[in-house]
């Protein structure tokens, strides 16, 4: 059996879905998902006229000669690793379906049917605490039982920051700034608000995109403590790793980090020098399902579990939540498409997540078919359907 065709089709939802199908000289297709970003649909061609003629089921083989051709074009980290993890998880939806076996057989089985999700949430309509937590009362009663918001991103324009001088200057310091007072006070009073509408039993992580200098981030985090988060995220900038491990050490705040870390090599330094008490690695991104299973499985020596940041279509949420069944170290994934009222008609049957679980069948690879004519009508600008002819 040969590789025929590697083709994209990039549907518009809150973010690009890049998906990618695999055809072969036998009829066995897969379906697979890149992460979103510039120039990833022409990366997955690029890489896809590599492994053209060759065997699908040869997955480890592909990947690594696809590493070495790419590798003075991006094999280590960034846009191209992103096309590789689409290939690899359209070739494991292609085996699964020709051994006629889910995704997570072939990763050891599973520990559970039933995948975690956590709902990313953003903000709430207005920066009134109250808001956030009329939206988290919302969420939870749809099943959910974990939830994110996001901490960094008050409006000047709606917050009031007038008693801290220093604050207003701060709003437009993207990285590496500090936390005024009054900004503080805002942080807690949206994760105190949080915690008292959902209760103790519901995991609430909180994120903060990078944003804040060590002293600041290790004052947040320990602010947050009485609130018992699920996790923080990000709250410094994440490139120096002792100090991701001060800020991990000062508090009994989870601190989770990941999602811009590519492959094996990219996180395990953050694990072996214990940066974090968390790790969200992004499975379309990375480098697909096997070094995403690698990358648990170290981390599993130092007791870390994994959370999956996730902002795919159904197809790469459903990929992902696959080999996430099949490892002991997972804590929960996100789906960050709430919003998005069409995203579980992209694939035929019943919605893929529900009551707040992605719910895994025993049909081969991923489990999903995708539905054409919801596919075709959110088409992004420009993009064609897997190479036919607009
Ligand atoms: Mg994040």
């Amino acid at each position: 059996m040969k590789i025929t065709t590697v083709r994209t089709a990039v549907l518009a939802g809150n973010f690009p879905w890049v998906l990618v199908r695999i055809e072969t000289d036998a009829g066995v297709t897969g379906l697979g998902e890149a992460y979103w970003g510039a120039g990833v649909a022409e990366l997955v061609h690029r890489a896809g006229s590599l492994i053209i003629g060759e065997n699908p089921v040869n997955i480890g083989r592909l990947m690594f000669v696809l590493e070495r051709c790419l590798s003075g074009e991006g094999a280590q980290a960034g846009a191209t690793v992103t096309a590789m993890s689409g290939i690899e998880i359209a070739l494991w939806d292609l085996v699964g379906r020709l051994h006629q076996a889910p995704i997570s057989t072939f990763f050891g089985g599973r520990f559970r049917d039933k995948v975690r999700v956590y709902a990313d949430c953003h903000a709430g309509e207005t920066h009134d605490p109250h808001s956030y937590a009329d939206k988290a009362r919302a969420v939870v009663a749809e099943g959910y039982t974990a939830l994110k918001f996001d901490l960094d991103n008050p409006n000047p324009h709606t917050f009031d920051v007038s008693d801290d001088p220093h604050s207003r200057r701060q709003w437009i310091e993207p990285y590496n700034r500090g936390i005024g007072a009054a900004e503080l006070r805002w942080m807690v009073a949206v994760a105190g608000a949080l915690r008292a509408a959902v209760g103790p039993d519901v995991g609430l992580a909180l994120d903060c995109h990078w944003k804040f200098n060590v002293g600041d981030a290790i004052r947040l985090a320990q602010a947050l403590e009485p609130f018992e988060l699920l996790w923080l995220e990000d709250p410094a900038p994440p490139l120096n790793l002792a100090v991701q491990r001060d800020v991990t050490r000062a508090t009994r705040t989870p601190i989770c980090t990941g999602e811009n870390l590519y492959r094996l090599e990219g996180f395990r330094a953050a694990i072996e020098t214990q940066a974090a008490r968390i790790l969200a690695p992004d499975i379309p991104k990375m480098g697909g399902l096997m070094e995403f299973k690698k990358v648990a499985d170290l981390a599993a020596v130092y007791y870390i579990p994994m959370a999956p940041h996730n902002v795919a279509s159904p197809i790469g949420t459903v990929a992902g939540a696959q080999v996430s069944a099949a490892i002991a170290n997972f804590l929960v994934i996100e789906y960050h498409a709430h919003e998005v009222d069409w995203w579980a008609d992209l694939v035929d049957g019943e919605p893929p997540i529900r009551d707040g679980f992605v719910h895994l069948n025993d049909r081969p690879g991923h489990g999903l078919t995708l539905n054409e004519d919801v596919a075709r009508a959110h088409l992004a600008p420009g993009s064609s359907y897997f190479g036919e002819n607009p």
